[in-house]
Order: structure tokens, then sequence, then C-alpha cells
């Protein structure tokens, strides 16, 4: 690929070889210098390095020899190729020259086209030479680019204010940035270059590095933990790395400080608190004097007086409610909800509530029963809130179940749990709407609800309750049919087993 002239110097002491190897070379455009001596043809080459393609080297010289030239040459550049021009049929000089490093010979005399062959083959060489090293050089930038390029990312991730930390498939951790390695407290020597079981990490941090590596199933699935350390709260997000057939080749986990966010939450949760306790007081004197004027112990009413304040007292219920939930829910976000658990039958607190709710029920002529069970396992929970369990869930389903309708309330075991379910013939919850019912302030909006009043908070205090006693819960719901809750918590004393069923 000879994109330039061809450029050729001939070094002769006899002009007449000179003028004929111009000439005939200049016939094929390339273009020719010359030189009568070694000396002068050396300088030639010193003044313009790189700038000749091939060199035509007379060896039978006056002066400096043709070898001696040729050693010059050599020592200047080793990749100029040189074609010696040999006296009449002296074979051995030619060998020798070609010892030396010459890249061909022509023994004199030579025709036009044998001069011609000789250079043109010499200048393919040159050109398959230049193409090498161009080649040479776009890959050494390419590897200059790739280390520049991985300097940079090494940078970037050095400076980012989340931790970094990636470990390879063989468990090792292949590199942490400083971030990380402040939030996590330890030392770069105790963790980099390590298995990440045998380094200083959290136990926590560990497992669910662990849990990523060892996944069978493929896909990019992240995990997501919340620990602390050090009284500080921190989220580690670990993914896992694959290849193109989706093996995975390592984990990627970062790690974000979120002790402010905390520190922000239980001040809202703590505000609300606040305020919800100084409403609730004004509130629940405002449903007295309205029962006490409902009631007529202020004077008569008329229908209309009635009516409105029916509905007033029915809001400001609503209201208490709201209130009673919100404490409950910052009770359960400070630790204080599950504080006093003790050895304890479902039987009685659902019993209780069920005597409450009666009058609830009745009034919808709802058929609410609590079926007898023969169940004598008992649990480790703290009463009032297995009470609110099943205040929650029992007044959902008198709430959400048509007038004449039926909810049923049962109490089983199963393997190392007791099974509480409460069941009712109401209006069902859509499919859609399942994975979000737990969440807090979470209301199905639908023709059917817009009527209901509610807080959305309920089911996820009563999430909050069974987590906190290592339960669980689940619902089966068909729109149109009803809804059953089934509430699973450990049997005392604690066994696991009941936790494996569940998963
Ligand atoms: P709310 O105060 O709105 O009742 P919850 O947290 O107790 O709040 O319930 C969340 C939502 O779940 C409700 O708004 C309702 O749409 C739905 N839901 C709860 N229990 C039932 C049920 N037994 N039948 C039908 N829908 C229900």
């Amino acid at each position: 690929m000879m994109t330039e002239q061809p450029h050729i110097l001939v070094i002769d002491d006899e002009q007449i070889m000179r003028e004929g190897c111009s000439r005939i070379l200049s016939k094929n455009g390339w273009s020719v210098a010359t030189a009568d001596a070694g000396e002068r043809g050396l300088e030639e080459i010193r003044r313009s390095p790189d700038s000749f393609d091939a060199i035509l080297l007379d060896l039978m010289m006056p002066g400096m020899s043709g070898m001696e030239v040729l050693d010059r040459i050599r020592a200047l550049d080793s990749n100029l190729l040189v074609i010696v021009i040999t006296g009449y049929a002296t074979v051995e000089s030619a060998v020798e020259a070609m010892k030396k490093g010459a890249y061909d010979f022509i023994p004199k005399p030579f025709t036009p086209d044998q001069l011609r062959i000789v250079v043109k083959r010499a200048l393919e060489r040159r050109s398959l030479q230049k193409e090498a090293e161009f080649l040479r050089r776009e890959r050494e930038k390419s590897l200059q680019d790739v280390a520049a390029e991985k300097s940079r990312i090494k940078t970037i991730i050095n400076c980012m204010g989340d931790g970094v930390l990636v470990c390879n498939r063989d468990e090792y951790i292949v590199l942490t940035n400083p971030a990380a390695l402040r939030m996590l407290n330890v030392p770069e020597e105790s963790v980099s270059g390590r298995p990440f079981s045998q380094s200083d990490l959290s136990p926590e941090l560990s497992k669910i590095i662990d849990e990523t590596l060892s996944r069978k199933e493929k896909g990019y699935l992240s995990v997501s933990q919340e620990f602390n350390l050090d009284e500080r709260f921190l989220r580690a997000h670990t993914a896992p790395v694959t290849n193109d057939s989706g093996e995975i080749m390592g984990s990627v986990t970062v790690l974000q400080d979120i002790s402010y966010l905390k520190e922000l939450d239980k001040m809202k949760s703590e505000f609300i608190a606040m305020v919800a306790h100084e409403l609730r007081a004004p509130i629940a004197a405002v449903e007295q004097q309205l029962t006490v004027i409902l009631n007529r112990m202020a004077g008569e009413l008329t229908e209309k007086q009635e009516k409105m304040l029916s509905r007033a007292k029915e809001r400001t219920k609503g209201l208490l409610t709201l209130i009673k939930d919100l404490l409950d829910l910052s009770k359960i976000e400070a630790g204080k909800m599950v504080q006093y658990k003790e050895p304890l039958s479902l039987q009685d607190p659902i019993q209780h509530v069920v005597d409450l709710m009666r009058a609830e029920a009745d009034n919808k002529r709802i058929d609410l029963q609590f079926l007898p069970s023969s169940v004598t396992s008992l649990i480790h929970a703290d009463r009032n809130s297995m009470e609110g369990i099943f205040t929650n869930l029992i007044s959902n389903a008198i709430k959400y179940t048509p007038e004449g309708g039926k909810v049923r309330v049962t109490l089983s075991e199963e393997g190392g749990c007791v099974k509480a379910t409460v069941s009712d013939t109401g209006i069902g919850i859509r499919k859609e709407d399942l994975p979000r019912i737990f969440d807090k302030f979470f209301r199905v909006k639908t023709s059917e609800t817009r009527e209901i009043i509610g807080t959305g908070l309920g089911l996820s205090i009563v999430k909050s309750i069974v987590d906190a006693h290592l339960g669980s819960i689940s619902i089966e719901s068909e729109v149109g049919k009803g809804t059953t809750f089934i509430v699973l918590l450990p049997k005392e004393p604690f066994s696991p087993a009941c936790i494996k069923e569940k998963e």
C-alpha cells in the first residue's frame, strides 16, 4: 500500500551508471537521487532519514568501500533496503553483502528490466514493511487508549461518593474504591485480593454477595439489603456480572450511606406522632360532644340536623382511626409496638376482637363467626399487637363486604405454625392491586370502595406486626366473591420450621 512516490538513492562512482539507473528508474515514476561516493551517499541518508525506500549501492568504489558503506547504512537504519551492485560475476562479495544485511544484489552487467525487477521487489518489500509498521503503531495506540480508558474509569470509580466493591467468580474481592473502605471502616489490605468470606466485610454484606454469586437462575437480578455498621446505616445493592451466555462472572456491590435518610425518617415519624397525639384529644372531645347531641341529651333535633351531625360524627370517627393508625405506625417504626411478648394462645385475642366487632357486623347485617377450633399450641407474641392484627383484618372484612354477607375467622395448626384466617364474601381485590396492598397509604380505587372511609394504613400495620413476630401473611382473593387473609405465626417454643415452610 504505497501512497507516496517511491524514493531511491543510487550510490555509484561511475557517472554513466548513475545516469543510466536514474533514467531507467525514473521511467517507472520513481524519484531518484544519486551520490558519487559512499560518504556522500551516507550524508544524503543522514540529511533526510526515512526518505529513501531503496538504495542501490555499488560495491566497487574508490575511497570508502561498498562493504563499509553497507555497514554504515545498516548502522544508521537497519530497516533500509540496500541492493548491492556487484562487479563482474563476483558471487562471493554478493554473498558477503547479503550476510551483512543487504536485501538483494544485482550483478553487472544488467539490463534495464533486470534492474526494474530487483528494485520493484525491494519496493514491494518496503511497502509491506511500512504497512506492518503502521499496524504496529495503530495497535500500540489502541493499547494506549485502553490503558487511558482504564485509568479514567478507575479515577471515576475512586471519586464516587458511593462505595464500589467487585468480586470475581472465585469469590475474591478484586476492586474496592475509597468510599467503600471508608463506609465499611476497613483498611484496603484486609479486603482487597482476599476471598470475601475471609475478609473483614460485615456478615450481612458477605451474605448478599454469596447469594448473588451462587445464584443458579440466569438474568440480571440485583439484591438489596440495609444493615447497620458502627452506628451508621448502609444500603448495599449487589448485582451479578454475567458473560454473553448468562454465566455469572462476578458481582458488583454499590454501597450507600443512608444514615441521614434514616435520621430524616425518624424525625418525620416523630413529627407525625407528635401531631397525631396533639390532635387526638380535641377530636375525641368533638366526637363525644356529637354523641351527646345525637343522643338528644342537649335537646331535640330536626331530621336534617340529625343527618348532618351523624355524617359529622362518622367523619370524626374516621379521623380518630387515622390518628390511631398513625400512632400505631410510628410506634412500630420506633420498635415500641411489639414490646411485651409472652407465651400466648391466639384464641383469646381473636375472641376478644370478634366480640368487639359484633355490633359493627350486626349494623351491616353481616354474619360474623369465629369457628370453633381445637388449637392448643401457644405462640410467643404481644397481646395488644395480636388484637391489632385481627381488629384491622376483621374490620376490613366487614367494611369491604356488602350487607348480608359473611365473615369467618378460623384458627388451626400447620406444621410449626399457628394459622389464622379471616375470610369474607365481599368485593374482593383485583390481582393487579395485590402487590401493593400492604404499602402504607395504599387504597384500592374503584366505584365500590369510593364511599368507604379508610386510611390505607391498616394492612401495613398488620404486615409490620406479623414481620416483628417472624410470621407471614398472604391473601387469596377473587373479585366479586371474597377475600381470605392467612396469617402464620411460629409456635412457642420457636422453631425455624414454620419460616422454612413459608419459603
Ligand atoms: P383502609 O384503611 O383503606 O381499609 P387497609 O390498609 O386496611 O386500608 O387496606 C388497604 C386496601 O386494601 C383497602 O383500601 C381496600 O381497598 C383493600 N382491602 C383490604 N381488606 C380488604 C377486604 N377484606 N376485601 C376487599 N378489599 C380489601
